[in-house]
Order: structure tokens, then sequence, then C-alpha cells
């Protein structure tokens, strides 16, 4: 048998959707945590603090707000279990990640029979798929329109849709709900820790679910955040769901929340992991420390910037999300884009793709939010024109008006 050296990853510049630049803070928290196991009091008593922050990232009372142990789309999982086989659901898709919900959601609300014609993309009945085109929002009207015909039991949108970099119509979309009778669903994942927005200001949204590696600024696979309000849980503990580990409510019971009550003992639910917990609450107290009102006005700052900056090299940006920015190349290079991408990627600065058609790159600022962050990504990015062959950027023309962009700032 081989015995492989030991695995060695390289530190990159995290320029993507996500996951984020990782706070040292964050990676610091996670190191330092001692070796202690899932029901010792001090990661009992993080894991109660976090629900506490959480409540306040997310701007609500509702008891069950927790973390689901995993990714974004575990949190989604949870979120998503409540719809059971027969439901009719309302869902729309404008990309890539709204897509794969879509995918969820077709799964869970199907019957045997859907599940057997085709097991992983099932085409139950009950499930209307409202497909957005790429590049373009969810509007409440379109969320009015469908729900009128529909009269669904659910109806499911992404909040901010990572895939094409768009910002879906919340008020919209919980107006409808409201309107039709709905409950909504919300995919918070690249929403929440970026935009300054609260929960209960949106009462016909019954479930919400983040991620831990976007705007919450964790590390991936940790916790994915989770809010339910009470006429949710009231429907899984009438109906019950098909999961134990990502039950809504029994989920909620390590995290010290039982029978709608934040109680001081909390029940084994799963071994949680005390370098999961203290990497999180760190980046949930960093996020907080910052303020969410601050947070939102930075990132829209800096990427009001770094918008400016690739469009000064021509490209051209067709999305409207404050911590990504999604764009064609100049004419002269389109159709480059995924090999200017790999080019990058490459030399250790991650920027993406977009991942469903048509291609685009895709350029994030997850916890960049400095002058030299901005200008080392705007660098990186003309050098890389530059090396394609678009002779006219200007490289430090482009880095001067960023100087000057935060020198008027400050
Ligand atoms: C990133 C993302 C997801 C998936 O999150 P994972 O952490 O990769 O599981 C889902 N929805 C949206 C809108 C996203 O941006």
């Amino acid at each position: 048998m081989t015995i492989f050296p030991q695995l060695v990853i390289p530190d990159t510049l995290a320029a993507g959707p996500g996951p984020g630049n990782t706070d040292p803070r964050v990676l610091a928290a996670f190191a330092a945590s001692g070796v202690a196991d899932h029901m010792q009091a001090d990661v009992i008593r993080g894991m109660k603090e976090i629900k506490q922050m959480l409540r306040e990232m997310f701007g609500t009372t509702n008891a069950y707000t927790y973390g689901v142990a995993g990714t974004g789309f575990s949190g989604l999982d949870c979120m998503l279990s409540a719809i059971l086989p027969g439901d009719t659901i309302v869902a729309f898709n404008n990309g890539t990640f709204s897509g794969i919900d879509c995918q969820t959601i077709r799964m869970k609300a199907s019957s045997a029979e859907d599940l057997a014609a085709n097991p992983v993309q099932p085409q139950p009945a009950n499930v209307h798929v409202i497909d957005v085109p790429h590049g373009t929002s969810v509007t409440g009207e379109m969320v009015d329109a469908a729900l009128a015909e529909h009269k669904p039991m659910w109806a499911f949108m992404a909040h901010w849709e990572t895939g094409s970099g768009r910002i879906n119509d919340l008020a919209g979309f919980n107006d409808a709900c409201e309107k039709h009778g709905a409950l909504g669903l919300i995919d918070a994942v690249s929403s929440l820790g970026i935009a300054d927005y609260s929960i209960d200001d949106y009462p016909a949204v019954v479930g919400w679910a983040s991620c831990p590696q976007k705007g919450v600024l964790g590390l991936p696979l940790t916790y994915a955040p989770v809010s339910f309000a009470d006429a949710y849980v009231d429907i899984v503990n009438k109906r019950g769901c098909r999961t134990y580990v990502n039950h809504p409510v029994l989920g909620a019971r390590h995290w010290g929340v039982i029978d709608g009550q934040d109680v001081d003992a909390p029940a084994y639910h799963q071994t949680h992991s005390c370098y999961a917990v203290a990497s999180v609450h760190e980046a949930l107290r960093l996020s907080l420390i910052h303020g969410r009102a601050q947070k939102a006005a930075d990132y829209a700052f800096h990427e009001s910037i770094l918008r400016d900056a690739v469009s000064a090299m021509g490209c051209k940006v067709t999305s409207n999300m404050t911590s990504l920015v999604v764009m064609n190349l100049p004419d002269a290079l389109a159709g480059r884009e995924k090999e200017l991408v790999q080019g990058c990627r490459a030399e250790g600065f991650a920027i993406w793709p977009t991942l469903s058609e048509p291609v685009q790159i895709r350029i994030g600022i997850l916890n960049q939010l400095s002058e030299d962050a901005i200008s080392d990504i705007v660098g990186r990015f003309a050098d890389a024109m530059l090396k394609m062959g678009a002779n006219d950027v200007n490289k430090d023309a482009v880095l001067g008006q960023i100087r000057s962009r935060f020198a008027e700032a400050a």
C-alpha cells in the first residue's frame, strides 16, 4: 500500500461567489479549540450563544433559529423536508442554485411512482417550476401571477441567486404569499450577513435557510443557519417529515430549543464538533461587531468600485448583488471567459465561471472589504486580460481610479 505524503493545500485568493476569504480570526478560533465532546459545558454554551447571535443576524424572535450541520444545501434540505409527496408548490428558478433547490423540491414532493419514473430529476405534476431567464430577477408581479394561477400550499424562491448574481424581490414574494395564502420558503444562502434585512418583516415566509461560508464568513461544512416560524413548525409537528438528521424540530433540541422554548439542558441529536462551534461563534461575533447595516453599506461601496473598474476595462456587468460581480468579457474576447478563469485559478486567483449557461465570469468580494483587497483583485484581473491580448486595458489608470474613489470616501 502506498503511504501518501501529507496533504498540503496552498493559500489562494478566494475571490469567487463563496466560500469567502475566511477571516484569520475564524481559523484561529477553529485551531485553538480544545478537544471537547458535544455535551461539554462550554460547547453547549457556545451553541446557545450561536443561537442568540443567529436570531440577531436574521432579525427574528423565531425560537427555531439554529445551525444545521453541513453546508448550505444541508440547511436547505432541512427546510425543504417539510414538503411531503403530493404537496403543491410553485418554485422559481433563475440560476444554478435555485435550479438545484427546484430539483430538491421535485424530489421531496414526488410520489413513489414519480421517483421511479425519473429517480434524479422527477417531474411531479404538483410542482410548478417557473423558469426565469438567467440574468433576470424574480419580480413580485411574477410571483403574484404564478400563485394566482396555481394556488399552491408552498412557494419557494432564492433571495439572492448566486449563479447569475441577481437579487430577487423578497417583499413582493412575501406579499404574494400573504395574498394567495401560500407558505413561503426562502433560500437566503447568499444574502444573510451581506444584506441588511430582518426576516420578521416578511411574516408570510415561514422558512429560511442560509450557509456557513458566504455572508456569515464561517468555514464550509460547519453550520448552515436556519430559522422557522411557528406556522412552519406546527406543520412539521402535525405531518412529520422523512429525515432524522436534518429534521427541523428534532435538530433544534441540541441547540436547546424544545417544544418551542429555550431550555437550559439540550438533548443529544448528533455529535456536534467543538471546532465547528468555536469557529462559527467567532464568525458571528465578527459580523455583529461589524454591524449588520455597516456591513451591508461596506459591501455596496466595495462592489461599486469593483464594478466600475471592470467596466472601465470593457467588461459588461449583468449582476446586481453587492457581494459578487457577474460579467461578460469585452467583444474582442467574447467566448473566452472560461479560458480566462482557468488561467486565473491556475495562479491561485480563485475566481469562477457561471456553472449553468451562459458562460460568464464571477468575481466575489466576501471578506475583501478594503482598498488593498479590491486593488489586488482588480490588478490580477487586469493582468489576466492583458495576457489574453486585451491591449487597450490601462491597468495603471484603473488602479488610480480605485485609489481616488477610496480617497474621496475617506
Ligand atoms: C452557495 C449556494 C448554495 C449552496 O451552498 P453549499 O454551501 O454549496 O451547499 C445554495 N443556494 C445559494 C443561493 C447559494 O449561493
